[in-house]
């Protein structure tokens, strides 16, 4: 280091995959030198195969690239503008998969490795990073990933506490509020209790009959599920945590008293019938827009998982912002830990990236990766940088990790859990769309379709002005 170089000069990240491939090229474009650690070929994960960075680990498809209809498409649209390797490479080594964005993975990952190989501000250092990166390293990116190594993952645990990093997921369906049917649903906590912060009325409750009740639990044991992975069988997971068919399976009644139980409830259209079952659905997320299925985590397959849930009085035409799961996951309770920067607060020279702040997905983790880097190049040149505007897809994931997301009040499994990007995080638009150009009023479907559209119209032209603001003038500065 020379006299005026600082300690957090260069960004050293760890982990060259989606996020922090996509993080090294921010970090670089924007003047600032980069160390990328990446451990493979000398050491490898369960799930890689290759030496590759941002090697594609299952699916080859980034999935949809419809900017205006869908949320995953619109962080594809912001990416771009925001000049991201990640989308650059796919968009060149695309194979033809309807409306959605799928790669040749070979050549994708090679185009990503050599990109970065070649730029002048980035080394590429092979090797684990075997505990807490060293301690001069004043400006660290770790997007490690689903598949941490063991080392690092029990020294990152030390420093924050053993609760708040997590080595499985286990995902409980996430709804739509807009798409409940609350003539049949009912807001109340059970006993009708306050709690801290409640209003006594904070779910919504889906009744069940015993014939619903009985065609429920032999549609979940009789589901199609997904089998673990033999590597994932060793991580130990909690028995507060097990999936809803595995409980269904010990007993026809077991789910009736545990997160099925209908004690304490009264159903609000018509108190007289007691239920004999009841599906309660928790806020999710601070704009309320978003409710999660209380205790449903599940390894039903996807499509057996939105039919069986259907059938949940009140929820016939549910819209799933999530469906269910349970992984081999390493994440951490980032609400909590991290500052709105991705850094953590307990020792900020560490800012996280990707998978490891409990988005989920190859797009959203490169996109985590984009503002990690923008945001450790902004420090390295000591230039502030605002916040991207949370009407963005890149701002509402940001936000739904550093904040937007409601702690549960029960003790048990923690509620924060990896999500993909969907419209359900971004601010309500002020002025919904009602009508059509031609001025008849819209319904149905068309009506959501209008909404969707006008929410990504706002992102990009919001977008626009957050780069023209803050990108342009600090590379120009
Ligand atoms: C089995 C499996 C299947 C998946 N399938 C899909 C799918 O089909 N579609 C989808 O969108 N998402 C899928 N995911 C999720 C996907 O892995 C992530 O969304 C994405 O790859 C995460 O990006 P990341 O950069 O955070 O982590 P990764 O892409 O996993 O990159 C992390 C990198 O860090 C390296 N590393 C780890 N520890 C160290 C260390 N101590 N020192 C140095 N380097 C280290 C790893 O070798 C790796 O290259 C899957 C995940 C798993 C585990």
């Amino acid at each position: 280091m020379t006299g005026t170089q600082r300690a957090s000069d260069t960004v050293h990240i760890i982990g060259g995959g989606l996020a922090g491939s996509e993080a090294a090229w921010q970090a670089a474009a924007a003047g600032v030198r980069v160390v990328l650690h990446e451990m493979r070929p000398t050491r490898m994960t369960e799930a890689h195969r290759t030496d590759q960075l941002a090697e594609l680990v299952c699916s080859n498809s980034l999935r949809s690239d419809d900017a205006a209809n869908n949320a995953v498409g619109l962080l594809h649209a912001e990416m771009r503008r925001l000049g991201s390797l990640i989308m650059r490479a796919a968009d060149a080594n695309q194979v033809p998969a309807g409306g959605a964005l799928a790669v040749d993975r070979e050549g994708f990952s090679a185009a990503v490795t050599r990109a970065l190989a070649e730029h002048p501000l980035i080394e590429i250092q092979r090797g684990e990073i075997a505990g807490l990166p060293r301690a001069d390293w004043g400006n660290v990116i770790v997007a490690t990933g689903p598949l941490t190594s063991a080392p690092l993952a029990a020294a990152i645990r030390e420093l924050t506490d053993e609760t708040a990093l997590a080595f499985f997921d286990a995902i409980a369906p996430i709804v739509h509020k807009d798409s409940i049917d609350m003539s049949v649903a009912w807001f109340q906590s059970r006993y009708d209790k306050v709690g801290p912060g409640g209003t006594g009325a904070d779910y919504i409750n889906c009744p069940l009959t015993k014939d619903q009740y009985d065609a429920f639990v032999d549609a979940l044991i009789a589901g199609e599920k997904t089998d673990f992975k033999e590597w994932e069988t060793n991580t130990p997971y909690f028995d507060g945590c097990l999936p809803i068919e595995v409980m269904a399976e010990r007993g026809r009644e077991t789910l009736r008293h545990g997160p099925m139980k209908p004690v304490g409830l009264t159903n609000a259209h018509d108190p007289s019938i007691k239920p004999y079952a009841v599906v309660q659905l928790r806020q999710d997320n601070k704009l309320g827009t978003l409710y999660n299925m209380v205790g449903f985590q599940t390894k039903l397959k996807y499509g057996p998982q939105q039919g069986i849930f259907r059938t949940i009085p009140g929820l016939s035409n549910a819209e799933f912002a999530r469906l269910g799961g349970l992984h081999r996951n390493t994440f951490l309770n980032s609400p909590k830990l991290l500052d709105t920067q991705l850094r953590l607060r307990a020792e900020p020279r560490l800012r996280f990236a990707g998978q490891m702040t409990g988005c989920e997905g190859y797009v959203e983790s490169a996109s985590i990766g984009l503002i990690a880097g923008l945001y450790a190049a902004a420090d390295a040149r000591a230039k502030p940088l605002a916040p991207p505007p949370a009407t963005t897809a890149l701002g509402a994931l940001l936000g739904h990790i550093t904040g937007g997301h409601i702690e549960t009040i029960e003790p048990g499994s923690r509620s924060f859990q990896p999500m993909n990007i969907n419209f359900g995080l971004f601010p309500p638009l002020a002025h919904p769309p009602t009508k059509k150009p031609d001025g008849s009023r819209l319904r149905g479907n068309e009506k959501t379709a209008a909404k969707k559209q006008a929410i990504s119209a706002r992102a990009l032209s919001d977008l626009d002005r957050w780069i023209a603001d803050n990108l342009r003038i600090a590379a120009a500065a």
